[in-house]
């Protein structure tokens, strides 16, 4: 039997029909999603860390476009902490946002440079130390790059989880907390990219298919009824 990890962010634990109910919604979305592994192309952590940040606002097929560009001009971490912002803001300006994902990525590159000597840690409390990374971002590379057990809440995560009842947090990092407590820590890895591919194919943020959604019966959304097109009374 796995070993459960400790309380919810409220200090409460959760019950044995909550955590059964988590495994549930678990279990379906291992169904859907035999693979968890992240869409975006990526050759080692340094550059999981860039594309993580050129993600942002935009499809991963944008972002798996320009990468192979950026990564053939600037193959190392000292090449892009030396880069002229003006040159990989051509390069990655169809991803939106070009000039704040610029300067982020070069000042990641030259922090690495600087307090890891161009190595990627694989430790969360050394990798938000980087600017431009936050836990979400550092959990995702930990979980893809070194099968770390750790939990990325984004904006997916938030949503599909609040809905679903398995917290009612609206703090990232309490949301991760009370993840941590309802599921064992085998599946922490694989957990973030599953909710996250759920919310963007099925818990849409506006237009959620309840009608079709595995999850129906355990989801405490109020809005399930209407969206599915049945009578709530
Ligand atoms: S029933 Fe609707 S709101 Fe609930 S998890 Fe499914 S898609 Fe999301």
């Amino acid at each position: 039997m796995s070993v459960m990890p400790g309380p919810r962010s409220n200090g409460t634990t959760p019950t044995r029909s909550e955590r059964g109910k988590a495994r549930s919604v678990f279990n379906r979305l291992l169904k859907r999603y035999p693979q968890s592994r992240t869409a975006l192309d990526y050759a080692n952590a340094w550059q999981l860390l860039v594309v993580t940040v050129l993600s942002a606002q935009t499809t991963d097929e944008n972002v798996n476009k320009v990468a192979p560009v950026l990564f053939q001009h600037y193959s190392s971490t000292a090449e892009l902490a030396d880069a002229r912002p003006e040159d990989v803001e051509r390069i990655v300006f169809s991803t939106g946002f070009y000039r704040q994902k610029t300067r982020s990525i070069i000042e990641l590159a030259q922090d690495l440079e600087d307090l890891y000597a161009g190595e990627v840690p694989a430790d969360i409390d050394k990798l938000v130390k980087l600017r431009g990374v936050g836990r979400k971002t550092a959990s995702v590379v930990l979980a893809e790059v070194w099968d770390v057990p750790a939990i990325a809440v984004d904006t997916h995560v938030k949503r599909v989880a609040g809905r679903l009842g398995l917290t009612e947090e609206t703090d990232p990092e309490r949301i991760e907390g009370d993840l941590k407590a309802l599921y064992p820590k085998e599946t922490w890895s694989g957990l973030s990219m599953r909710f996250i591919q759920f919310g963007r194919d099925v818990c849409d943020a506006r237009r959620p298919t309840c009608g079709s959604c595995e999850m129906f019966r355990f989801c405490e959304w109020p809005g399930r009824f209407e969206a599915a097109g049945k009578l709530s009374g």
